[in-house]
């Protein structure tokens, strides 16, 4: 899978990534590719690297895509063929989302893909447990979907979602599991999404004839060891935002124009510095840009 990304990322995302940094939304067309390529049905053992490869051609698209993973294992044949955006946030403490009687209420703050995606799985904490259902993403009479501005991936059509008393009949709960095992879990973060980090350290590299690949290598080494996710989340973070620093550097005052790939990356890696972030990389991270 890892050479037909690569052919996905070179011929076609890297290409139109300062187009798509522009626009409104990742084009359909990336997303129909990403689907032909079978990267919508399968994840394969080479997933980070897929994930990597993918980034370094275009993040806002593989933001979007990136979002199925997760129903793809836990709805999987619920899906059925539908592409899929999650929404999480609202399992963080304090949130307001729940149900009542058949019905879901609450506000979840990020929610990627939407007018991209299908469907939407929404994770919701029931006591002990907690409850994903998959929604049509579709904005209504009891569901209203509020566009975030971002100053990075706004292609990614972010939004955030307000339920008022949404219909949720047991039919769309497609996967529960225990709250307890899940949070100790969430709390380390998911090495995956160090994978999008590194995607825009190899484009970097790429463009500073290898500056960077030593420590990509490192970087990459770190992330596939599960016992220190948190220090690998923030070392790929950290790498990012030095890597679009060099890159500004040395194209110079050029870089900064509008539509130059160096000031992109600079803005994209700021987003990577607290994306699916939790108390524990940010910490690190902090540790690591303060000393
Ligand atoms: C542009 C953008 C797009 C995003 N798109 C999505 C999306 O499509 N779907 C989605 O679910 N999230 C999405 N997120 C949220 C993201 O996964 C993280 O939740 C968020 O980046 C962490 O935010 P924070 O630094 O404010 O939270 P922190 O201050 O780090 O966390 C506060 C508390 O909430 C908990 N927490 C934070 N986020 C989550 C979470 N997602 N699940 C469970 N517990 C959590 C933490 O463990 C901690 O206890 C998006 C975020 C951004 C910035």
């Amino acid at each position: 899978m890892a050479e037909a990304a690569a052919k996905i990322a070179e011929e076609v995302l890297f290409p139109a990534a300062a187009a798509v940094d522009r626009s409104d939304r990742v084009p359909a067309g990336h997303l129909d590719l990403l689907a032909d390529a079978g990267f919508y049905d399968r994840a394969g053992d080479d997933l980070p690297e897929v994930v990597e490869i993918l980034a370094s051609g275009c993040l806002a698209t593989t933001f979007v895509w990136i979002q199925h993973l997760s129903p793809l294992f836990t709805a999987g044949a619920a899906l059925r063929g539908r592409r899929a955006g999650i929404a999480y946030a609202g399992l963080a403490p304090g949130s307001d989302l729940h149900v009542q009687g058949g019905r879901l209420s609450g506000h979840v703050p990020w929610v990627t893909g939407w007018d991209l995606i299908d469907v939407v799985q929404v994770a919701v904490r029931e006591g002990d447990q907690i409850r994903y259902y998959l929604l049509d993403a579709v904005a209504g009479p009891t569901l209203e979907a509020e566009l975030q501005e971002l100053v990075a991936v706004q292609a990614s059509r972010t939004v955030s979602l307000t339920f008022d008393g949404h219909p949720v009949p047991e039919e769309l709960l497609v996967h529960t599991e225990d709250y307890e095992p899940w949070s100790q879990k969430n709390a380390s973060g998911s090495s995956l999404n160090g994978f999008l980090s590194l995607g825009l350290v190899r484009r970097v590299s790429r463009l500073l004839d290898g500056a960077f690949d030593d420590e990509l290598t490192a970087c990459r080494a770190l992330l596939a060891d599960q016992e220190r996710t948190p220090q690998a989340r923030a070392a790929a973070s950290a790498l990012a935002w030095k890597a679009a620093g060099a890159l500004v550097t040395r194209t110079g005052s050029g870089g900064i124009r509008a539509g130059e790939t160096a000031q992109r990356l600079a803005r994209e890696a700021a987003f990577l510095l607290v994306f699916a972030s939790r108390p524990s990389i940010r910490t690190e991270l902090y540790r690591r840009m303060t000393s």
